[in-house]
């Protein structure tokens, strides 16, 4: 078996982590507790790290299995599994931030993200937050201090699809000499090379494209070993890691995890062009539209555009909700990056707390859809999409 870190990502996601047990797939080891041999192993086990299964909240050989499946497609030294992607970047900052402390975060993130930041990081924890407009790396620079401990970025975002240039983050990160992460849930690793573009934390909600089932709830964080190490460390106190069933499922749902993102990113390419050519659509987000404003860095940074894609609808909220309740294929999902398209109105869930000013801050309309493309025909899709546009009266059909 070649080594994992030699194989392209389609390959990794298959054959990476592979079983020692010799079966074609990892064994759920449902063990909370594993029998240690003899007394040597008994005192040294909780104190050095060894190559051995002993309590599972340190971890179990399933969980080992998908870990080493994540950093293989990650193209990382190692990776670390939670039980949430929330519980993925919370262990990230906790970890490596302390009271006084300052944390440079970019201003569009997920909502859960940001409101663990402000809400319990800076109240509750003494670490100062300051936010900064991502895409333009200066701001990133000009805003690092001497207490700076943390960069942090998502990309694309949410809902809107703007890019942060990961390479220059990665360099400024360097250059300063600061830690940097990234969330890249909405691209997936196979779209996203984070950790190649200079990143030290590459971070993703697992619950989506790399479980992409809609069926499981974990988070991943891949890096070197000595960047990871604190962050194992906390794991083990926190003990938020994922079962070993949800860790099965994870390892199952990444080998496909190439051919599905594969297709979501032809389907959300041709739907993004259909949309922009309808009467009843405002401006579309994508980046792998012309159109869209970082086009260029979206060629050179993604190995695809993604599977994610946002667009407004015409007219006002009468018009969005006729077209949200003429779909009929489609559901509404507040969840992303599964086999199935989903829809869902950022103004009324992801961003609602966020305020009618703050969304207007982020050019963020009324009637913005945000659309998770999957893996169905690509015809049946623009079927559904069309009968609900011309559900809204707009569509001039
Ligand atoms: N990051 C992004 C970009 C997300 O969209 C989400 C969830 O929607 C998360 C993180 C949190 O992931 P989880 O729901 O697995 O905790």
């Amino acid at each position: 078996m070649p080594d994992d870190s030699q194989m392209h990502p389609a390959t990794a996601a298959i054959h990476g982590g592979a079983p020692t047990t010799g079966g074609a797939v990892t064994p759920i080891h449902p063990a909370s507790v594993y029998r240690l041999p003899d007394y040597d192993v008994m005192s040294r086990v909780f104190t050095e790290p060894l190559d051995i299964s002993s309590y599972a909240r340190f971890g179990d050989p399933t969980l080992t299995a998908a870990e080493a499946k994540l950093a293989a497609l990650e193209r990382t030294e190692t990776s670390l599994l939670f039980s949430s992607g929330m519980a993925a970047i919370t262990t990230v900052a906790l970890a490596l931030l302390k009271p006084g402390d300052e944390l440079i975060t970019a201003r569009d993130i997920y909502g859960t993200t940001h409101t663990f930041f402000h809400r319990y990081l800076a109240e509750r924890h003494g670490v100062t937050i300051t936010t900064v407009d991502a895409t333009r790396p200066d701001e990133i620079r000009a805003a690092v201090s001497d207490r700076t401990r943390l960069i942090y970025v998502e990309t694309p975002t949410n809902p809107l699809l703007k890019l942060v240039d990961l390479a220059a983050v990665g360099a400024i990160g360097r250059e300063l000499n600061v830690p940097t992460a990234v969330d890249g849930t909405f691209a997936s690793p196979i779209n996203l090379p984070a950790a190649a573009l200079g990143i030290d934390y590459s971070i993703h909600s697992a619950t989506k494209y790399l479980g992409g089932h809609s069926d499981l709830l974990a988070g991943g964080v891949s890096g070197t070993k000595a960047r990871l190490a604190p962050i194992r460390s906390l794991r083990l106190l926190l003990g938020n890691l994922p079962s070993a069933h949800t860790s099965f499922l994870l390892d199952r749902g990444m080998k496909t995890v190439a051919v599905r993102v594969a297709r979501q990113n032809e389907n959300a390419l041709e739907l993004a062009r259909w949309l922009e050519n309808q009467p009843a659509v405002g401006r579309v987000f994508y980046p792998g539209l012309d159109s869209h404003p970082q086009h260029e860095l979206a060629r050179t940074q993604m190995h695809g555009f993604g599977g994610m894609l946002s667009f407004e609808v015409a007219g006002g909220l009468t018009e969005l909700q006729r077209f949200i309740d003429g779909l009929k294929l489609i559901p509404i999902l507040a969840s992303l990056g599964g086999v199935e398209t989903s829809v869902i109105v950022p103004t009324v869930s992801s961003h609602y707390a966020m305020g009618v000013a703050g969304r207007a801050e982020l050019g963020i309309a009324d009637t913005l859809v945000r659309l998770s493309v999957g893996i169905e025909d690509v015809a049946d899709l623009k079927a559904d999409l069309q009968t609900a546009l011309d559900a809204t009266g707009r569509s001039g059909s």
